[in-house]
């Protein structure tokens, strides 16, 4: 009876992939059993920032600066981007992140899978070093309830299934949404997203470290402003991550 079940299971599989081959969310090329979402050819360009090897990063630069130009104290500890977002030789990655987020099938598993890859790149770096629990970036729930999924945690599910950190998504909370992101000067999207996060149970970060965690580094602006509302938390440190890093 098993090996009638097995028989019919393989043959519904082989007609489900005829039907619906698995494909690269990039180039389409129909992938091989042990492959997923992304073919080889495709993973090998993703730009990748090596930001893991360097001592001081680019979004290391970019936080101090903004941090610098608040005149306030962050407790921001270290930074890094998995790979380059916006360079001509990026586009495939691109790819990958826009076809995870918008057209008529968002996939969440495309960002699961590229949190676990950025977690096995960085295993060896420092920057996973005593984090106590990764803090996805909220979307606001308007576009939870369109996209269906917020990216942002499902990079934490990735990073965590490597890392075996948890991921917090209770305290960090999104109070409105954010209705001009698009446009492009930074004072404007500071304005944009001044008090749109709050944290909830603030006690309960007490002493801890932090990994904040987005799709996409552009002005930082999105980070700096939820790092404002973690740092009056006595004794939390923040550090970020991000898979892509629009860096010109
Ligand atoms: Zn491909």
């Amino acid at each position: 009876m098993a090996a009638v079940l097995r028989f019919f299971r393989t043959c519904w599989n082989a007609v489900l992939e005829v039907l619906y081959p698995t494909c690269c969310v990039v180039c389409q090329t129909k992938l091989l059993e042990n492959e997923v979402i992304v073919c080889p050819e495709c993973m090998a360009s993703i730009p990748l920032t090596e930001h893991a090897i360097l001592d001081q990063n680019g979004i290391d630069l970019l936080f101090q600066d903004l941090i610098h130009k608040e005149r306030r104290t962050i407790h921001y500890e270290r930074g890094a981007a998995f790979a380059f977002y916006n360079r001509e030789r990026g586009q495939n990655f691109r790819l990958m992140i826009e076809r995870g987020k918008f057209g008529s099938h968002p996939n969440p598993q495309i960002f699961y899978f590229l949190g676990r890859l950025a977690a096995q790149a960085y295993i060896d770096s420092d920057l996973f070093d005593d984090i106590d629990c990764l803090v996805p970036v909220p979307l606001h729930p308007r576009r939870l309830r369109e996209r269906g999924f917020n990216q942002a945690e499902w990079i934490c599910k990735g990073l965590s299934e490597v890392l075996h950190i948890p991921v917090d998504t209770e305290h960090l909370i999104r109070t409105r949404n954010n209705a001009h992101q698009s446009r492009s000067q930074f004072e404007k999207r500071q304005d944009n997203v001044k008090d749109i996060f709050a944290v909830r149970f603030p006690e309960e970060w007490k002493n801890k470290h932090l990994l904040l965690v987005d799709d996409v580094i552009t002005s930082g602006s999105t980070m700096l402003a939820c790092m404002k509302q973690m740092t009056p938390i006595r004794g939390c440190r923040i550090s970020v991550f991000a898979l892509g890093w629009a860096h010109n």
